[in-house]
């Protein structure tokens, strides 16, 4: 079965061309317009998207020297995510459908992620995932393939999106998060004291913009110098994996008291490219004896690859419907 996946929810443009579960062909495009806005400009995404999702369509199937007939089934993410970038990429793709008389299966960006390490790793359920990206800080629970369950999630800003303020503060570009993890690895991680919302609260939920605020009123009342710089970071990056790493633990202990045994976790997206991050889960899960699982390198950051995986791993539950209309709010249970 041949499946063509576009993605485009925010400011990546990818395709993906997935045969019988086998990655034939993945392009994703980074737009770099954004960079000197020093933030993606949804306006600006889409326009992108616009003008290059049919060149890199061109250029995969006749690399693959394959024809639209040889598809067997059309895909699109369809939300979460930037209404304008989704409109270009879900209704392009659904006019090749409609064109080569093929079915159209919506896909919900969510579960391209949630899949993700399904594609190069074996799932012990019950399982918890981790989603950490610029657009969504959220703790799930699979009691099986099929059935997932939002436990916790950011009340405001995502996890990567702080990165990116945070860094825009202290005169950064953007994309910040690599910037912060530079930086820091220069830093005293304890120099600067950041708060940590609803650390103590009883709820799975998590709250990162009293962080921004807090590093907004730090920046303009001191000498942005070198020392400064490296020193917010590495304690910006302790806060943030201190709140990670608490909600998770506290996650664990409520499963725990539900008899949900939890030997792996999933932890996905962008934000687990940052090695301090990555390398303390590492330690924490390890003594926690909890495997920890990724997806492959380029099924990390937005894709088109998750997006085909998931509409091949339920594709008895995925209707097609050419008339799914796009919902930048899409959850999980739509
Ligand atoms: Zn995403």
């Amino acid at each position: 079965m041949l499946i063509f996946a576009t993605e485009t929810s925010c400011d990546e443009t990818s395709i993906c061309l997935m045969d019988d579960g086998k990655i034939i062909e993945h392009v994703v495009f980074s737009q770099e317009i954004h960079k000197k806005h020093g933030g993606v400009v949804p306006e600006l995404a889409s326009r992108s998207h616009l003008e290059i999702i049919q060149n890199i369509m061109v250029e995969l199937l006749n690399k693959h020297r394959l024809r639209f007939p040889d598809i067997d089934i059309f895909a699109a993410t369809c939300g979460p995510g930037l209404i304008g970038s989704l409109l270009v990429g879900s209704t392009f793709t659904k006019s090749l459908s409609l064109g080569f008389k093929k079915p159209f299966i919506p896909i919900n960006h969510l579960e391209g992620h949630i899949h993700s390490t399904s594609f190069n790793n074996k799932i012990e359920y019950p399982h918890i995932v981790l989603l950490l990206t610029g657009g969504h800080t959220q703790l799930y629970l699979l009691r099986n393939d099929k059935k997932i369950e939002l436990l916790g999630e950011s009340v405001d800003d995502a996890v990567g999106e702080v990165f990116d303020k945070v860094a825009k503060l202290m005169g950064m570009p953007y994309p910040g998060g690599k910037e912060i993890e530079k930086n820091a690895s220069f830093g005293d991680e304890n120099f600067f004291k950041l708060p940590k919302p609803l650390i103590n609260e009883d709820t799975l939920n998590l709250s990162f913009s009293g962080i921004k605020t807090h590093v907004n009123l730090l920046v303009k009342k001191s000498n942005i110098n070198e020392t400064f710089k490296t020193n917010l970071s590495a304690s910006f990056q302790k806060t943030i994996l201190d709140i990670l790493i608490t909600k998770t633990k506290k996650t664990l202990d409520v499963l725990r008291k539900k008899n949900l045994k939890i030997k792996q976790i999933s932890v996905v997206g962008g934000v687990i490219n940052n090695k301090y991050i990555r390398v303390n889960f590492e330690k924490f899960f390890k003594k926690h004896k909890i495997e920890i699982l990724y997806p492959l390198n380029e099924m990390m950051s937005d894709n088109a690859a998750m997006i085909a995986w998931a509409c091949l791993k339920n594709i008895n539950k995925n209707k097609p419907d050419i008339n799914f209309k796009v919902n930048p709010r899409l959850s999980i249970n739509d």
